[in-house]
């Protein structure tokens, strides 16, 4: 192929690939197909399934030990396909607070971090279960959930009412 910069052929070659693009420092893609020009530096990667391949750093990201770096944290939230708004809305919090966690100029606390991470670790397997409804928690009153709770097929079974 050849450099759509400097139309001079290209080589392609397998390698581990700085995943740069994906905003975070640390990501290699381990073996992926990249082509070079060797006249003006462009290179292109070929990186397939990449929802998937974003669901399971960040998944990882999720897991990893208290303290999510900015970047991390900007990750996940386009992982979640929510704006800063959005996010400043699930989290109960300001845009200008999301924009400090995202340029590092300020720590999240723990309690959003612990959701983020929470959000990003349920948002597939409980797709049921809508994250809109964080949006609506700070504007909704509390009131008491009406519950049926019955035993189906030897186990209990609540439902809201
Ligand atoms: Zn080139």
């Amino acid at each position: 192929m050849k450099c759509p910069q400097c139309g001079h052929p290209m080589k392609t070659a397998r390698e581990n690939y700085m995943y740069r693009e994906s905003g975070l420092p640390n990501v290699t893609l381990v073996g992926i197909e990249v082509s070079r020009c060797s006249s003006c530096g462009e290179h292109e990667a070929v990186i397939p399934r990449i929802e998937q391949l974003h669901r399971a750093i960040a998944t990882t990201i999720a897991l990893k030990a208290p303290g999510l770096t900015s970047a991390e944290i900007r990750f996940l939230r386009k992982c979640l396909g929510w704006s800063g708004a959005d996010f400043a809305a699930h989290m109960g919090v300001s845009a200008e607070t999301v924009s400090r966690w995202e340029n590092g100029s300020a720590t999240m606390g723990s309690a959003a971090e612990r959701l983020l991470r929470l959000a990003t670790l349920t948002r597939e397997p409980a797709g049921h279960y809508s994250l809109e409804v964080l949006k609506d928690m700070a504007r909704t009153k509390p009131s008491a959930q009406r519950l049926q709770v019955r035993v189906e097929k030897g186990r209990w079974n609540a439902e809201a009412a």
